[in-house]
């Protein structure tokens, strides 16, 4: 869970790149960073914190070039501080390089080990690291594939790279003057294209080329590798897979409402996610209430589909930056109260069905019933727009261990007793399948614990 974006050929590459990261700053929150190239040399900034309070003017100046990468961090694997932020930049033997990367590697381990055992020491705790370790240890070429003549000294590294590691990845690479994007066979996360003017921009979400009034091109393709230069761009094409494999959780969460991934219009899905709810329930209700924001679309959805009222029950307070109060139960249900309140005028009375997009460990929504029984609620009848989520996530999603998911622990019934809900249903796993175009090409392993690709170590490590 992290978001890249990067320019190829502007003049005002480091200027684009923050303001793109900008508007994936619902990716992460942690870090931010920006690398900047000229062709000769590369720039890099890297600061905890948000985009818009860490990264001052006087950074801009600094970060000089054309080209540009960056990153907003979320750390899902090494060590969530400042050290572990990107952009990486580190010299190779064949010449200084930074990426930034968003997912994560189930091999991870095996490759630190790997590298160490070589005398090679990493200096960071992340799984990025090993990308660049990666290429800087051998080349590939795979049967059949033409390398244009100015691709010879870097691709086959790349080539390598993706035949050594394994998971998630969507990476923007800077090297020398060459812009490089690649994505990973399965395609677990996004990465689309734009352009405005002369310059190509590339992002996680389709979102980020609006903030610049750019244009959408289109996607990076499970597999693809984009090369561009001032020869030209490249598209190439890694050819060993066992299947695509997107991440169904970014429709359901992750990316924002108004981005295009995966072919798909995330709004569509995210409101036909509640229509299908819908269809799938007969609980008797006056209003529709959704959990802000990621439960507002399939509550629309909801509503519409079953002719009950929207209504926003509850407010969400978009001032609440990070809290400090942290140490005791009590005081962690004030950070509910500080986010959310209760519209009592829809509110009173009411036998109300409330609408989330997901339920990982549960004690968040048993503060918001415990809040809205409090405000004269009859009757709360709690519908989540997605299956039960039973597995942990290997592949850059911060979704806890199996131990702390509320539905691996108990059965529907009991999370709603837990909860304090008169009533509660699920999202059937056929439901969501139904939504999206392709099920058979997106993982859904944490809804169905069917792993596309594992490490037995990575599990041992999550489990
Ligand atoms: S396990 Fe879940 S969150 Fe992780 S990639 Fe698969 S669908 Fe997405």
């Amino acid at each position: 869970m992290c978001g890249i974006f990067g320019v190829y050929n502007s003049p005002y590459a480091s200027q684009y790149a923050y303001l793109g990261i900008y508007a994936l700053q619902h990716r992460g929150q942690e870090s931010v960073g920006i690398a900047s190239a000229d062709g000769e040399e590369i720039y890099a900034i890297r600061k905890p914190g948000l985009v818009l309070e860490s990264i001052k003017r006087e950074d801009m100046f600094y970060l000089k070039g054309t080209n540009a990468i960056a990153h907003v961090r979320y750390s899902t694997a090494g060590d969530p501080g400042g050290l572990n932020a990107q952009p990486i930049v580190r010299d190779l033997s064949f010449g200084k390089v930074a990426i930034v990367h968003n997912g994560n590697l189930v091999n991870y381990v095996q490759l630190r080990e790997r590298f160490e055992a070589k005398g090679i020491k990493p200096r960071y705790s992340s799984d990025t690291e090993m990308f660049l370790l990666l290429m800087d240890e051998g080349q590939y070429v795979p049967e059949g594939v033409d390398i244009h003549i100015h691709d010879r000294h870097i691709l086959p590294r790349i080539f390598y790279m993706m035949k050594e590691a394994k998971g998630a990845y969507s990476l923007l690479i800077l090297h020398e003057d060459k812009f490089i994007a690649v994505r990973d066979p399965y395609g677990f996360r996004p990465l689309t294209i734009g352009k405005k003017e002369g310059a190509l921009l590339f992002s996680s979400e389709s979102c980020a080329f609006d903030i610049l009034e750019g244009e959408f091109l289109g996607e990076i393709k499970p597999g693809e590798i984009l090369i561009a230069d001032r020869f030209g761009i490249r598209r190439y094409r890694f050819p060993h897979r066992e299947r695509i494999a997107m991440c169904i959780f970014e429709h359901i969460y992750f990316a924002r409402p108004d981005s295009f991934i995966f072919g798909e219009e995330v709004y569509g899905i995210r409101k036909e996610l509640g229509k299908q709810l819908a269809r799938e329930d007969d609980v008797e209700g006056e209003v529709v209430v959704p959990v802000p924001d990621s439960g507002v679309v399939p509550a629309l959805g909801y509503s519409e589909e079953r002719g009950i009222p929207f209504e926003m029950g509850l407010i969400r307070n978009h001032y609440v930056g990070r809290s400090f109060i942290e140490p005791t139960d009590d005081l962690r249900n004030i950070k509910v109260l500080m986010k959310l309140s209760p519209n009592r005028s829809v509110l009173k009375g009411k036998k109300i069905i409330v609408i989330d997009d997901s339920l990982v460990r549960g004690t968040t929504s048993r503060r918001i019933v415990n809040m809205l029984k409090r405000a004269g609620v009859k009757e709360v009848h709690l519908r989540i727009a997605s299956p039960p989520v039973i597995g942990p996530c290997y592949y850059g999603i911060d979704t806890p261990t199996r131990e702390e998911l509320i539905a691996n622990r108990m059965s529907v019934e009991d999370i709603g007793t837990f909860l304090g809900v008169d009533s509660i249903k699920y999202l059937s796993l056929e439901g969501l399948r139904k939504v999206i175009k392709d099920p058979e090409d997106y993982c859904d392993a944490c809804f169905s614990l069917n792993y596309p690709v594992l490490e037995k170590e990575t599990c041992m490590q999550r489990v």
